[in-house]
């Protein structure tokens, strides 16, 4: 296939729900991508934050292969290792008690709001059941997360959605705690909100939440979707503050590059969700559970996540020396950097494609850096110098 005919038959196929970039992406090394006509991408989205091993690891990749020459679906009516291998890694990395697998971030936000419920109903009776969360916060498209997300531009045409969601502006203590009362069981917030544009919360804000939630009884749930398993150079957003939530969600970047997800709790809500609760028929199956447990075992140790940190730096510092004045803030933790704009960041991002280097957007004027965590410096030399050529074109 011809680059043309991917794109002619994209149009014809499937639903026009992304504004996609001009590039057909056909094979990737490490952090570099290649198109369908050979031309070399540095790669600073990593498929959203999900590609953290990068392309063609090797271990990785054989970690899989091995799995699908064992089992690769068997469903969760039965047992099987390499899913209890995996969670028992996450508890072992979170301090969490237990894990429930999905597929996606979506899913997990909505697993976790169940599970948040259903701990409220049971103590507390059924209309204790609102869920707040913030504004430009990101948690999902299904109909509920959809509700927990806080920018009404992913609500217009799809209403009603689901009842019983709230949002406080965030880094607001006063309004969050206006705001909860005998109605509330939940409060949900992202680290470093990713989609709504690379906003990391104030230290001091999270602990003020986590004093709150604890006082009241109200499951702290942090959307580890984007900023967790080492994204930020810990190994939680959230460890950035210091903090322990009640309810974790999990997905893009624990896969490596399979559809997994997952929510995890403490031991307070472990009991909570039972037999006939939830369910999944591919949540947590073997072949991603496989993938999983190769991620987490190449990304999880103290020299790996010091290098994320110390790229992070060494990235931003790279950024900070365009002296551009089309640069109005740089914002982030570790490997995930927002580059709030003067002109639109779909632009630029057109400009640098053009010169081979890849990069996402969060909103109209942030461009956003999500690069493999196996990156290297001289990688992100070729990126930010293309972004630089972007910027002054
Ligand atoms: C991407 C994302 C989601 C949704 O994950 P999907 O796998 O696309 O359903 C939820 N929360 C956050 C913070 C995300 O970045």
């Amino acid at each position: 296939m011809k680059k043309d005919e991917v794109i002619q038959l994209e149009h014809e196929n499937i639903m026009q729900t992304y504004g996609r970039f001009p590039v057909v992406l056909v094979s990737g090394k490490g952090s570099m991508v290649y198109d369908i006509d050979g031309k070399e991408y540095v790669d600073m989205t990593s498929g959203i934050g999900v590609n953290s091993l990068g392309y063609s690891n090797e271990k990785y990749n054989n970690a899989l292969k091995e799995q699908i020459g064992n089992i690769l679906h068997t469903s969760n009516i039965f047992y099987n290792p390499k899913t209890v291998e995996l969670a028992e890694k996450l508890m072992k990395v979170s301090g969490m008690s237990k894990v429930f697998f999905s597929n996606s971030g979506a899913e997990a936000n909505e697993g976790a709001i169940k599970l948040a419920r259903k701990y409220s109903a049971e103590k507390y009776g059924e209309a204790r059941y609102k869920i707040i969360t913030l504004k430009s916060s990101f948690h999902g498209r299904t109909i509920t997360t959809l509700a927990a997300t806080g920018q009404d531009k992913f609500h217009k045409d799809f209403k009603p959605l689901t009842t019983g969601f709230d949002y406080v502006e965030r880094n607001n203590i006063e309004e969050l705690a206006e705001k909860i009362d005998s109605s509330v069981c939940a409060v949900m917030m992202e680290a470093i909100q990713g989609e709504g544009g690379v906003f990391p919360l104030d230290p001091e804000y999270v602990n003020a939440v986590r004093e709150l939630c604890n006082e009241k009884d109200i499951a702290l749930i942090f959307d580890e979707v984007q900023c967790g398993i080492g994204r930020t150079g810990e190994v939680f957003g959230y460890d950035n503050f210091g903090i322990k939530p009640d309810i974790v969600t999990v997905a893009k970047g624990l896969g490596g590059g399979v559809p997994i997800g997952g929510f995890m709790c403490n031991e307070k809500f472990a009991a909570v969700l039972n037999k006939g609760d939830h369910g999944s028929t591919f949540g947590g199956n073997p072949l991603v559970c496989a993938a999983g447990v190769e991620v987490l075992n190449q990304v999880i140790n103290d020299e790996f996540l010091d290098e994320v940190k110390s790229k992070g730096q060494y990235l931003r510092e790279k950024i900070m020396e365009i002296n551009s004045p089309k640069i109005k803030e740089i914002r982030g933790a570790g490997l995930m950097i927002g580059v709030e704009i003067s002109c639109e960041a779909s632009e630029v991002i057109n400009k640098a494609i053009e010169k081979g280097a890849l990069f996402l957007t969060a909103g109209k004027n942030v461009i956003r850096m999500l690069p493999p965590l196996v990156i290297t410096k001289d990688e992100i030399d070729t990126a930010v110098e293309i972004l630089k050529e972007a910027l002054e074109a």
